[in-house]
């Protein structure tokens, strides 16, 4: 059994602040009323918080001076904190943020020709211990609230200037965000005021209640799913999730998991020599996937120095040699590029920082 503890770090316990972002419309407008004079102010502030990226109260120049004042009086704007950022050579950006409580997160700040993705985190960490990933390794961590989700797309958008537009947002930086999942869907229906479900992607390790509950949602994101080996055997060395969750159920709850039109389940496929990169595995994933509607993303791993010795990628040849064979079966399958990876910023390579890791483990 999988848990995670729920914290919910809303009021700041010196002044009793309440904080007002992560809150859905119509929770800020219950919070907000017995405060301002008219009800639209709600919607202004709203808008402030989210479509402006405001970092502070005072910036709300749309407002009263002295609801300003009153507000700044009743609640905080709880953005995380930027506790540093590296920027890569290839421009890719890694935020350090430091919660309220101390906890630390990261996200990614990706830019490719003029369009930019963030790759934002649900967890201060994670429980699911893949062994090819830097974040598992370090181990678990609370559940990040709704405000601490949406913060992290804020503060680096205030941080950069940018607004809302042509930003992709992918749920893929530290934790499981299937594992936190009322705050990430009150997020998600912050975010998606704004982005398009299509432009944001959840990605999972496949936490079946979790999928059953996705597909009762009115609106929902792109869904990529951490597959990363083609049977139970492997993908249960390397996943441990896979004992709780089997991979022959996840593809049965994938089978019935609806799908809008024109869009498709993206199958992530970390590639690692020697262990799931040879021609009979992408066929045995190409038989996996069949009666999907689906393409594939293969993820070279990035190595690690805590993953040990036998977690390192394939070469390039291996590599092209399976996604040829994927595509001569039908699948649209792209090969990931590292970004990032030279500020450890690259796919798993996120960790929170000041706490021992959950001991070492083999690493095949
Ligand atoms: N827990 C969710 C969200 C994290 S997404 C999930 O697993 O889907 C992070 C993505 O990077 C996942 O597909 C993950 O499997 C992949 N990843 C983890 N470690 C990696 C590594 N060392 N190299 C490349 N990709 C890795």
């Amino acid at each position: 059994m999988i848990t995670t503890t729920e914290i919910q770090p809303h009021t700041e316990p010196r002044t009793g602040r309440a904080d007002l972002l992560g809150l859905s419309r119509e929770r800020l407008e219950e919070v907000l009323a017995p405060v301002v004079d008219r009800p639209f102010r709600a919607r202004q502030i709203y808008r402030a918080l989210y479509e402006r990226a405001a970092r502070d109260f005072s910036e709300m120049t749309d407002l009263p001076h002295e609801l300003r004042l009153r507000l700044a009086e009743h609640f905080r704007l709880g953005l995380p904190e930027i506790a540093s950022r590296h920027l890569s050579a290839d421009g890719t950006c890694k935020y350090l943020f430091r919660l309220a409580d101390g906890a630390t997160i990261e996200a990614v700040d990706i830019p490719h020709r003029g369009r930019r993705t963030l790759c934002i985190s649900s967890q201060a960490g994670c429980a699911l211990a893949c062994t090819f990933c830097v974040t598992g390794y370090w181990g678990a961590g609370r559940n990040l609230t709704a405000g601490e989700i949406v913060g992290q797309v804020l503060a680096i958008r205030a941080d950069r200037g940018l607004s809302m537009e042509g930003l992709n947002v992918v749920f893929m930086g530290m934790g499981e965000p299937l594992l936190n999942l009322e705050n990430v869907k009150t997020a998600l229906d912050i975010l998606m005021e704004w982005i398009s479900p299509q432009r944001i992607t959840v990605s999972t390790v496949g936490i079946l209640p979790g999928l059953e509950e996705m597909a009762r949602w009115d609106r929902r994101p792109s869904l990529a799913i951490s597959l990363h080996a083609p049977d139970e055997e492997r993908r249960g060395r390397i996943m441990p999730v896979n004992r709780t969750y089997p991979l022959a159920e996840l593809m049965a709850a994938l089978h019935r998991y609806p799908l809008e039109k024109g869009r498709k389940l993206t199958f992530e496929y970390v590639l690692i020599r020697d262990l799931n990169d040879r021609d009979e595995d992408a066929d045995r994933l190409s038989r996996l996937l069949s009666g999907l509607r689906a393409k594939v993303n293969l993820i070279p791993i990035n190595p690690d120095p805590v993953l040990g010795e036998h977690m390192v990628p394939p070469d390039d040849e291996r590599i092209e040699a399976f996604k040829e064979r994927l595509r001569r079966r039908g699948w649209i399958a792209t090969v990931r590029r590292r970004r990032g990876d030279d500020v450890s910023a690259a796919c798993g390579q996120l960790r929170a920082f000041g706490r021992a890791p959950r001991g070492r483990r083999t690493s095949k």
